[in-house]
């Protein structure tokens, strides 16, 4: 795999990369119940810091919890394995993916006497969307998939299984030569990405649909917070596509997406085809934080 990395956490232990294997009879492998998060570790001007790792850990206790999987670590142990993992491989900047899964043991439906298993592997990962895409922003299409309802599989949550909507959303993306998929809800308001959440830019408001069925980004969460200390106004109300469509400026938010700038959207041109001031505004503070330039919110990034 292009990236990979000399070793993977697994289960309290470090395994050589190709070494860290499971068992074909996986219970999680066949039915999808597991747990996982998408972090980043920034180059930063003062070294290597994770982005709002305490909020990413919290989230993946808070997914486990939601669906039943009962940690067999604690928050604060996790968190100190994240750190010792990118300390052994030796990275500057990477993307994390601690994952949480119920092993072989079993094979009924009730994962009951699967063992609860956790990895944590880091590679290196460049702009999700492509350099370009955030630099002159991606074309993007409304998903024939709807997303999940909030009650059959917790949408809160960030459970594997929740991503087969996500992947079939981004192959009928992709396949119909656009760069990502917007999924809309079970009652046809605009929901999210495949991966990542969405804000629009209307007379100079920024609106982004509430958690009703969409994960509650770390991203979302930031640029609201820099938007606000900005004067921007936030408007956090449900919309349908067509607005989508009339918005001044619209981008996409993520761990792996970060800010990427939306200029197109069924075809249709968003803005003047290109990212907006506000958009590139919020992205250059983004990036600003990430990088550790902003000395305001230094709090976010945990030093490696
Ligand atoms: N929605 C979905 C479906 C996602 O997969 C992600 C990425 N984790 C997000 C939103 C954005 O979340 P975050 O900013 O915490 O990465």
């Amino acid at each position: 795999m292009e990236g990979a990395t000399e070793k993977i956490w697994m289960d309290g232990e470090f395994l050589p990369w190709d070494e860290a294997k499971i068992h074909i009879l996986t219970h999680s492998l066949h039915y999808g119940l597991g747990v996982f998060e998408g972090i980043r570790c920034y180059k930063t001007i003062r070294g290597s810091a994770v982005f709002r790792l305490d909020e990413h850990m919290r989230r993946l206790c808070d997914s486990s919890h939601i669906v039943g999987i009962d940690l067999p670590y604690d928050q604060a142990t996790l968190t100190n394995a994240v750190l010792e993992t990118i300390r052994v491989n030796k990275i500057e900047a990477c993307y994390i993916r601690p994952l949480i899964w119920l092993g072989y043991g079993s094979m009924g439906v009730n994962p009951a006497g699967a063992p609860v298993r956790s990895m944590i592997a880091v590679w290196k990962w460049g702009a999700y969307l492509g350099e370009e895409g955030l630099e002159k922003g991606i074309r993007v299409k409304v998903s024939s998939f709807t997303s999940h309802h909030p009650n059959s599989y917790m949408t809160g949550a960030k459970t594997t299984g929740n991503y087969a909507v996500s992947q079939l959303a981004k192959m009928e993306a992709v396949r119909s030569g656009v760069d990502e998929a917007l999924m809309i809800d079970p009652e046809g308001f605009v929901a999210q990405g495949s991966g990542e959440n969405i804000f629009l830019v209307r007379d100079g408001i920024l609106k982004t649909p509430p958690l009703h069925g969409v994960l509650r980004g770390i991203t979302r969460e930031t640029v609201m917070a820099l938007a606000r200390e900005q004067g921007l106004e936030i408007e956090v109300v449900m919309f349908a596509r067509d607005e989508v469509y009339a918005a001044d400026e619209a981008f996409f938010t993520g761990t792996a997406a970060e800010l990427t700038p939306i200029r197109e959207v069924d075809g249709r041109m968003i803005g003047g085809g290109k990212p907006g001031p506000i958009t590139k505004r919020l992205q250059t503070s983004f990036f600003s934080v990430v990088n550790g330039e902003d000395e305001a919110h230094l709090s976010w990034l945990t030093n490696v």
